[in-house]
């Protein structure tokens, strides 16, 4: 089959041009099964942008204590943490038909699968938030004799874990060992002595550099100075030139941030890998994970919450108001496909929707934006998940629960059915790919103008790197297109005033959402949707 420039330039931009010259011979994958493109919806979002503002009539008004903007984790979190208190008199307004934002999950195959977050470090024992939800969620069997937490083994995710692609064959875990120099080891074991330094480091108030969640963290100066330089500079400012030890830190920024070395923050980087680690030399905190990933948390929250949430129905404009000499904020929503507006008269809003959203919604910040809402910016990233009738073939090492490809831009992708120890048959591939190697417009033009049969030929073209048999078993392939998908934590942006600015209440209306704290991770959206209940119920006692 020829080859067409388009087709060959698609290949190009998302895999690199050595991918694309050799997946330029196989057959475009729409001829072999089924599959769409899922969400996440843009179409509503794009028309709030160009200025649509629906009026609802007079009998569509209702009353309310809190609106809540968003039922991703954050929104999810906060309702959770008003239930805790007794106090149910609020909604959540979520755009999408389901539950969850980047963490909802499917449940069309075997098992359920994730279409975003899967996964989360096994808390410390400070990350109090966590251990009560998990605890709540019966994850947690109880402490040890130091009083830690300790996660129930069939939450720990399943050996084996990591395994890599390498010219032709897999390698057990993230870290090439195979073939290293003895440079590269004595600088892998270097970047973890650095690491160690980090893990130790306590501020004047006793706290860690680098905690989870990050308002437990340290703002000492040493510290933030960080995030003033980029990870690339980093490494080279401490000689770390080995390229498998560059390319595991390129792979974990790629991974928690969808950002290239170049443009993540040293704060962000170091954070990865020492937040994770409890003290000095000890293994980084065991990984927790459900097949859905981080889907088993939000239907947790969202079981909680199911009564207050309005599913399929967005804010479209929120409005500070003083009525009667009492503050209060209107929130006008559109629901059923755009066709029904709706009024609420609330007390107050949490807005949990991502924060560059403020200024489309938030009627203050449409005509003059406050200059820290520039400052958040999106990366955006391609997800599918592939519904295999049987597992592909493999050279060397065997089948783990995250597999990634040393040469690709992509991540690889993990396996749904791992945690369930079903090792044979029928199973799910999430495959993820972040677009940073384009600045977000470029990248989210990118996304968002591929059809579903562009973005089932970029996933495959990838995956026969590894499975030159892999076409045959897809039964069907589904994909989401995240045009923002996490926040970028650029050099300057965690610690540059922007976040400080952004978490502060503006009148009756209080921010929570994980780019907050810069990077996206569940703990932080959890943690935000908190504090901002927390505001909510101290403002009206
Ligand atoms: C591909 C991918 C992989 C990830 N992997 C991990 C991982 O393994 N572990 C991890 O911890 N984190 C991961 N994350 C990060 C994940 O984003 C966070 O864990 C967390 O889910 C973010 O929750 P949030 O509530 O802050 O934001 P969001 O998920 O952005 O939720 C915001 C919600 O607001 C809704 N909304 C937007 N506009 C409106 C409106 N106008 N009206 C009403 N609702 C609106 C959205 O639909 C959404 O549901 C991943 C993210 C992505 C995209």
């Amino acid at each position: 089959m020829r080859c067409s420039v388009t087709r060959r330039d698609l290949l190009a931009a998302f895999l690199g041009a050595p991918a694309a010259l050799a997946g330029c011979s196989a057959r475009l994958p729409e001829q072999l099964f089924d599959g769409e493109v899922v969400g996440a919806s843009d179409g509503l979002g794009h028309r709030l942008r160009d200025g649509f503002r629906p009026t609802p009539p007079e009998r569509r008004w209702q009353r309310v204590g809190v609106v809540i903007v968003g039922g991703g984790v954050a929104g999810l979190a906060a309702a959770w943490r008003f239930l805790r208190a007794g106090f149910d008199d609020f909604v959540i307004l979520e755009l999408e038909a389901t539950p969850g934002g980047t963490s909802r999950y499917g449940t069309s195959g075997v098992v359920p699968y994730p279409w975003g977050a899967h996964y989360i470090p096994a808390p410390m024992a400070e990350n109090q938030l966590l251990v009560t939800l998990l605890d709540e969620m019966g994850v947690l069997e109880g402490r040890n004799a130091e009083g830690r937490p300790v996660v129930a083994e069939q939450f720990l995710c399943r050996d084996p874990q990591e395994r890599v692609f390498y010219r032709g064959r897999w390698y057990e875990g993230l870290y090439l060992h195979a073939g290293e120099s003895a440079e590269d080891q004595a600088q892998y074991k270097a970047f973890h002595r650095e690491i160690d330094r980090w893990v130790a480091w306590r501020d004047a108030k006793g706290r860690r550099a680098f905690a989870i969640p990050t308002m437990l963290g340290s703002d000492d100066a040493e510290v933030t100075a960080l995030d003033k330089t980029t990870m690339a500079d980093w490494l080279d400012g401490h000689g770390f030139t080995s390229p498998r030890l560059r390319w595991l830190v390129s792979y974990a920024c790629r991974d928690d941030y969808g950002t290239p070395l170049e443009e993540t923050s040293a704060w962000a980087g170091l954070f990865y890998f020492a937040s994770r680690v409890r003290k000095p030399g000890a293994e980084p905190q065991p990984l927790v994970t459900w097949p859905e990933g981080n889907g088993r948390l939000v239907r947790h929250l969202y079981e909680k919450a199911k009564a207050k949430v309005r599913l399929g129905t967005a804010a479209a404009d929120v409005i500070p108001t003083q009525r009667q000499g009492k503050p209060g904020v209107d929130v006008i929503a559109v629901e059923g496909g755009e066709s029904a507006a709706l009024g609420l008269h609330a007390e107050r809003v949490i807005f949990a929707a991502p924060h560059f959203l403020t200024r489309y919604l938030l009627r203050p910040y449409q005509d003059e934006p406050p200059h820290h809402v520039a400052q958040f910016e999106y990366g955006a990233w391609l997800v599918a998940n592939l519904f295999l009738k049987d597992r592909p073939g493999s050279r060397g090492f065997s089948l783990a629960w995250d597999n990634v490809i040393y040469d690709s831009p992509s991540l690889g992708y993990v396996v749904a059915t791992h945690q369930r120890g079903l090792d044979r048959g029928p199973t799910i591939f999430t495959y993820y790919h972040p677009l940073c190697e384009y600045p977000p417009r470029e990248a989210r033009r990118m996304l968002l103008g591929q059809t579903w049969n562009e973005s089932a030929d970029v996933v495959l073209t990838d995956l026969r790197r590894a499975h030159p048999d892999i076409d045959g078993l897809v039964e069907r392939l589904d994909v989401m297109r995240w045009g923002h998908a996490m926040v970028r934590p650029r050099p300057g942006f965690i610690w540059g005033g922007a976040r400080a600015a952004a978490v502060q209440p503006y009148r009756n209306v209080h921010f929570a959402h994980s780019d907050l704290s810069g990077i996206a991770l569940f703990e932080e959206a959890f943690a935000h949707g908190v504090r901002a209940a927390e505001e909510v119920l101290v403002a009206r006692s």
